[in-house]
């Protein structure tokens, strides 16, 4: 009978999420990930993967999953201290922490586990931790977990972390915490700022790495070094599952006596089973490819200028920002959904984003911006916005 009356209520919850239009309905992709994809039996452009560089499905990549299958078997069926450790996971651990020139890393199914694990070992009630009041869920649930003292500093504000840290003096540690790219607004976190701070209120820097690991800085090491500060952010954590390929895995990684006590301490790398081994091994390919991957950082980075570009000259407006986050802001969520769909009829997949994923009044569409685009794909979007902008009355 409870089952029952649970039922009720949560089919009463679902038609409050419809009515506000806040349901979220999956469209299917009937093909692999990629710069296309088919979509109701069409080919469609897409704009809304985190397929930067256009690594998801690479085929070197494709290939080492399939040799890691075949040297290193399907699953560990255990978690990595009783018998889930393979050399291979030690060897994408050392990469991990090479590629950002930290001492270890230590890897978990995915960065959602490696936020949700990394605040309550490290941090007890003596402790603060600031978090960017936009910082990611999987961030806000970690925290959440940790009995330290909790600050939630205004996006980007420096003067109120400033105050905040003030406030926060006769903790014993202090720790402040800031995704490097915020997702919604493609924006990066002001790392050289908060560095500044840090050693001034003697804090420690870590940072969530998703959006950046791979593609941004010369060498692709993410936020840090597009900022010039990666010897200075102490623990970073990323995952596998964006530009590094695209399945899933994620790592903290920083200090050999942190990670080592994680390894002792974090609850979803103790209680929960090893990173499959055809995808450790695949990301080991994914991480030489970054590595070699200066053309393709160049090609993103030449694919979004464009884009923005020619956006900006058709009269949309772009919010600014660093990253191929490319945010095109139309205010009222209904044009958001509008405009979204009317895309996709012209062959461009991308999504309308609104309250309360984004502040109120300020509904967008989000365009991912990939190094796998070709020209004909960018132009074809970009007069697709063009289009249906003056279609819908965006622009004149
Ligand atoms: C995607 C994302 C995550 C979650 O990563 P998964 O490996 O998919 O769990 C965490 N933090 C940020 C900022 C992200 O964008």
């Amino acid at each position: 009978m409870s089952d029952l009356k649970l039922r009720d209520h949560l089919r009463n919850e679902i038609e409050t999420l419809k009515k506000a239009g806040l349901y979220k309905r999956e469209r299917r992709i009937e093909s692999p990930q990629g710069a296309t994809i088919q979509v109701n039996g069409r080919l469609v452009v897409n704009f809304c993967a985190n397929n930067y560089l256009g690594l998801a499905n690479h085929p070197e990549i494709v290939e080492a999953a399939h040799e890691g299958l075949r040297r290193w078997g399907y699953g560990l069926s255990s978690v990595r201290f009783i018998c889930g450790t393979q050399d291979l996971h030690k060897e994408l651990e050392t990469k991990v922490a090479r590629f950002f020139g930290k001492e270890d890393a230590i890897l978990y199914i995915s960065c959602f586990d490696a936020n949700g694990g990394l605040f309550e070992p490290l941090l007890g009630e003596d402790d603060a931790v600031l978090s960017d009041e936009l910082n990611h869920a999987s961030i806000i649930d970690g925290v959440r977990l940790c009995k330290a003292k909790r600050f939630r500093y205004k996006h980007g504000d420096m003067a109120d972390l400033q105050r905040q840290l003030e406030e926060a003096k006769g903790c014993r540690f202090r720790m402040i915490f800031t995704d490097s790219v915020f997702s919604m607004d493609g924006d990066v976190a002001k790392l050289a700022d908060i560095c500044e701070l840090a050693d001034k209120y003697d804090a420690i820097v870590a940072i969530d790495d998703c959006h950046g690991t791979g593609h941004l800085g010369e060498h692709g090491r993410g936020g840090a070094e597009l900022l010039g500060v990666l010897d200075r952010v102490d623990i970073i954590t990323s995952t596998l599952g964006k530009t590094a390929g695209g399945a899933s895995g994620g790592f903290t990684t920083g200090r050999a006596e942190m990670v080592d006590w994680l390894r002792n301490r974090s609850r979803p790398y103790l209680f929960s089973n090893s990173v499959p081994p055809s995808l450790a091994f695949a990301a080991l390919k994914a991480l030489e490819l970054i590595d070699g991957g200066k053309d393709l950082r160049e090609r993103l980075g030449k694919n979004t200028r464009k884009m923005r570009a020619c956006l900006e000259a058709a009269g949309l407006t772009v919010k600014a920002g660093p990253t191929p986050i490319l945010p095109v802001m139309l205010g009222d969520a209904a044009l958001a959904t509008r405009m979204a769909e009317r895309l996709l009829e012209h062959g461009i997949y991308c999504i309308g984003f609104s309250y309360p994923v984004v502040p109120q009044g300020q509904a967008r569409i989000r365009l991912q911006v990939s190094a796998a685009h070709s020209d004909e794909q960018i132009e074809k979007a970009i007069q697709a916005f063009a289009s249906v902008g003056k279609e819908l009355g965006v622009v004149k």
